[in-house]
């Protein structure tokens, strides 16, 4: 049975850092729902454009356009074993909505790996966060995870550079909206028996090891 892996976390607290690791060894792609939307502004498409909007106000994007885009990614062959969820489902109506998207599938949710960071360390992340130009943007931080050369990527070489919706401002919003919209889902899935907690403030090695923990109890069932 395909293997569908969700990453829950506030902004900030580590998803792509880890969905990194965790997709080279489980062997399963990146859908990432920013990496979408970013990849589209790039490319300047009707969708990248709507999206803009909500992304520089730290609002999420209506949960229609999200739930096709993410449909989408999900019925390309790379996905035909599953996937890691990075940054989707983010409200109630998208874990609806994804449930009946791999009911379709004939699959449905391995397991939700929610990594547990507080305010205070979604904040330091946020702010020294620079992330790389290249397809899978892969993120630094200046004091926590800096990378080999200056303002490079170690792993594709592409520039790095400071997200737009990373400000002071922007950054307040995000994890408001992340309480208020997001959070919800904690309990949604934890009554379900899907939810695995890691903490998530430990150094980055730690916690891909209680991530990676948590997917082989999981696949092992
Ligand atoms: P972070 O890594 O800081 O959590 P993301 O890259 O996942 O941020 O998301 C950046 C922005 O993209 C969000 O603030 C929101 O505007 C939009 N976005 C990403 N995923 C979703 C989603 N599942 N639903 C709605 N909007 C989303
Ligand atoms: P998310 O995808 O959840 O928004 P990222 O993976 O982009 O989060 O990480 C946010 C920032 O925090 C990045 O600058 C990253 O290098 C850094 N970071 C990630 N995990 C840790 C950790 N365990 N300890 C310290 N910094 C971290």
């Amino acid at each position: 049975m395909a293997v569908y892996l969700l990453l829950l976390g506030g902004p900030g607290a580590g998803k792509g850092t880890q969905a990194d690791v965790l997709c080279q060894e489980f062997q399963l792609p990146h859908v990432a729902s920013g990496d979408l939307f970013r990849d589209n502004l790039k490319r300047a498409t009707p969708l990248g454009q709507l999206a803009k909007q909500y992304m520089d106000r730290g609002e999420l994007v209506p949960d229609d356009v999200t739930i096709k885009m993410i449909r989408e990614r999900l019925q390309q062959p790379d996905a035909k074993n599953g996937a890691l969820l990075d940054g989707f489902p983010r409200t109630v109506p998208q874990a609806q909505a994804l449930d009946a998207l791999l009911a379709e599938f004939g699959g449905k949710v391995t397991t939700v790996l929610y990594i547990k960071v507080g305010e205070t360390a979604l904040l330091d992340r946020l702010s020294g966060r620079w992330i790389c130009r290249g397809a899978q943007q892969h993120a630094y931080h200046l004091l926590f995870n800096p990378p080999k050369v200056a303002g490079k990527c170690d792993v594709d070489g592409t520039e790095l550079y400071q997200r737009a919706d990373d400000t002071a401002e922007v950054q307040a919003r995000r994890i408001k909206v992340f309480m208020e919209q997001t959070a919800p889902l904690i309990s949604f899935y934890q009554q379900r028996g899907e939810l695995r907690e890691v903490d998530g403030e430990q150094s980055i090695q730690a916690v891909t090891e209680a991530l990676r923990a948590g997917v082989k109890a999981a696949t092992a069932k």
